[in-house]
């Protein structure tokens, strides 16, 4: 079933009104009529099942027939620490690891991090990756937007870890394995924060820092990966190991 973001305040008790352009889409690209049945999600974790009621030009019009708290979110509270990436590459991380269920992204400048953006240019990107991370909620059936972060300092983004009882940086130079499932299967569902560097790495200095921070190196195997085949590696085996991943779906709304 289709599935559109809508802002909490445009539901009203039992109706909602979808205006701009899902609006434009629902009615001239999707062509669905008075009747039709799709999912709205609120972007805080809440989603409904709605009727259509009524089509005008440039707002549609739809009645609400449950409510419920979405059922795929995981239960992790994963945080990703991402260290700025060149072009692109960071829109398609924000799209995969908000599909894989992160709650927070912080993309950070670290010593070896491409040169920081200026303030206008970073603020578009920001909005950027919002639009993407919300586009990839439809995909997934997710109802809760990751929260995303104003870039940040190593230093910073060490800053913001210190509510997180699992803390790991991903370093290519380290010898020492992934948490295995028995030392983390005995805390349920922790707050986990992961640190994975740019393109061009992490250095020993910002391993010492985050050490001091709480966090412990680890490694992902003996080759080296790209920096977002890292992530998406470091991310599929956290929601494994701590997460919901390997779990069954539940049926659909
Ligand atoms: N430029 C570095 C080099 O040539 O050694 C490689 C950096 S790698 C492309 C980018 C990031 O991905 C690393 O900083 C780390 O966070 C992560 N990464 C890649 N391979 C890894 C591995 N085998 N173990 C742990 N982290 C890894």
């Amino acid at each position: 079933m289709r599935r559109f973001k809508i802002d909490g305040r445009a539901i009203n008790q039992n109706s909602a009104v979808i205006t701009g352009s899902d609006a434009n889409h629902i009615v001239n690209v999707l062509r669905l009529k008075a009747g039709g049945r799709v999912v709205l999600f609120d972007g805080a974790g809440r989603e409904y099942a709605a009727v259509i009621a009524e089509i005008r030009r440039a707002e549609v019009r739809l009645s609400i027939e449950a409510r419920r708290r979405c059922q795929v979110e995981s239960p992790l509270q994963l945080t990703v620490a991402q260290g700025f990436l060149k072009d692109k590459k960071m829109d398609t991380l924000i799209r995969q690891l908000t599909e894989l269920g992160i709650r927070r992204w912080i993309p950070y400048f670290g010593a070896r991090s491409v040169p920081r953006p200026d303030t206008q240019r970073l603020a578009k990107r920001m909005n950027r990756w919002r639009k993407i991370a919300d586009e990839a909620l439809k995909q997934c059936r997710r109802a809760q937007s990751p929260k995303i972060e104003t870039a940040a300092d190593f230093s910073e983004m060490l800053r913001l870890s210190d509510a997180a009882a699992v803390k790991l940086i991903f370093w290519e130079a380290e010898t020492s394995a992934f948490p295995e499932g028995n030392r983390v299967a005995q805390r349920e569902h922790p707050d986990v924060f992961i640190i994975l560097g740019p393109e061009g790495g992490l250095t020993a200095e910002e391993i010492h820092q985050a050490r001091q921070a709480g966090f412990q190196p680890v490694s992902l195997g003996p080759r080296i990966l790209r920096a977002e085949t890292a992530s998406v590696a470091a991310i599929t085996l956290a929601q494994y190991l701590f997460g919901d991943l390997g779990r069954g779906r539940p049926s659909d709304p």
